[in-house]
């Protein structure tokens, strides 16, 4: 039995990891896939966390990681399945039909891309639309690409695009982004990215491979041509095996304050998934180790 099982390693719960090695409280990380480090991985370049600027999400994620091993992180690799309290104890049960017990849990799952539902969409996807630009934009040197969205995600992935494509659309539906200043600073200020707003797609056109993109652009129809399309229309919360455990809001966000508490006793949520306005490593951070805090309460008053 153990005292805590993370769910996710993901910068939430591997801080999550290093405060319960910490606070010596015999832990386990279930992650999905072995030697992951979440989303964040995907990200080009963080210049946001402190202490760390510049660094690639790739490399600020092996850094998390290494930290968790080193104050002596265990891991178990599987994909969670259902996850039940009786009595007092919580079992994990994985697709592999293992289980894990624990006294409480932390549940750090994150979140997914959102995909657009659009015709093309599916049958394209791998063969010229993309879900990850750090991934897959060196596919697209020298051609062209389209990035789909407003947000942060969607800026980062034009710039990130830009240094490799030969021209870079970025389309976005609204009239002003949602991402923040200082991106859309850099992205107006650079040459190869082509600024399209109140411009929505509505289908993804190819032969083999994607070749353009329809839009209604200012309410007209309009064909992009286009050799690769990436989507960045933001993210959906990885909680569907959640929804008759544990309150969740009208998004599928585990409802959740900093402290991490949710409606049921011992099940902490962290990170992405938990229901916040600022989704960003260093409050992915931060929950994993206020969730420990929680945690460590909640285990010594039951005892
Ligand atoms: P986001 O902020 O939710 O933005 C999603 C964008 O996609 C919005 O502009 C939205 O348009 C658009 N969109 C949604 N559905 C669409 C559809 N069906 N068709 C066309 N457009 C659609 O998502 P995100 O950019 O992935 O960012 C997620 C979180 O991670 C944010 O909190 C962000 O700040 C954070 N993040 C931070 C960094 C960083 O700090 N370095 C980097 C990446 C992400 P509307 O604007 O019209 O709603």
């Amino acid at each position: 039995m153990y005292d805590i099982v993370i769910i996710g390693s993901g910068p939430a719960g591997l801080s999550a990891s290093v405060y319960a090695s910490r606070a010596q409280l015999k832990t386990v990380i279930a992650e999905k896939v072995y030697g992951s480090a979440g989303q964040i991985t995907e990200s080009e370049q963080v210049d946001n966390y402190l202490g760390l600027w510049g660094e690639s999400g790739y490399a600020l994620g092996e850094k998390f990681r290494t930290h968790a091993i080193k104050l002596g992180a265990e891991f178990y690799e599987g994909e969670v399945v259902e996850i039940k309290k009786i009595g007092s104890i919580f079992t994990v049960e994985f697709a592999d039909k293992n289980k894990i017990e624990a006294k409480a849990v932390i549940y750090a799952a994150g979140t997914y891309r959102r995909k657009l539902e659009i015709k093309g969409e599916a049958e394209f996807t791998g063969k010229g639309v993309s879900y990850c630009a750090v991934c897959d934009g060196a596919f697209y040197k020298d051609k062209t690409v389209a990035v789909i969205g407003g947000g942060d995600t969607a800026l980062g992935d034009a710039l990130l695009l830009s240094r490799m494509a030969d021209k870079v659309y970025l389309i976005h539906r609204r009239n002003e982004f949602r991402g923040s200043a200082s991106l859309q600073e850099k992205v107006r200020s650079t040459e190869k990215i082509e600024i399209i707003l109140n411009s929505v797609p509505i289908e993804i056109i190819g032969n083999i491979n994607v070749n353009a993109l329809k839009t209604l652009h200012d309410g007209k129809e309009e064909k992009l041509s286009t050799d690769g399309i990436f989507v960045a229309v933001g993210t959906i919360p990885n909680s569907g095996l959640l929804k008759d455990f544990v309150k969740l809001d009208k998004n599928g966000y585990v409802i959740a304050d900093e402290d991490g508490i949710t409606s049921v006793p011992g099940f902490f949520a962290a990170g992405d998934v938990r229901t916040k306005s600022l989704r960003q490593v260093v409050t992915a951070v931060s929950d994993g180790a206020n969730c420990i805090y929680s945690a460590e309460e909640f285990i010594s008053k039951k005892i």
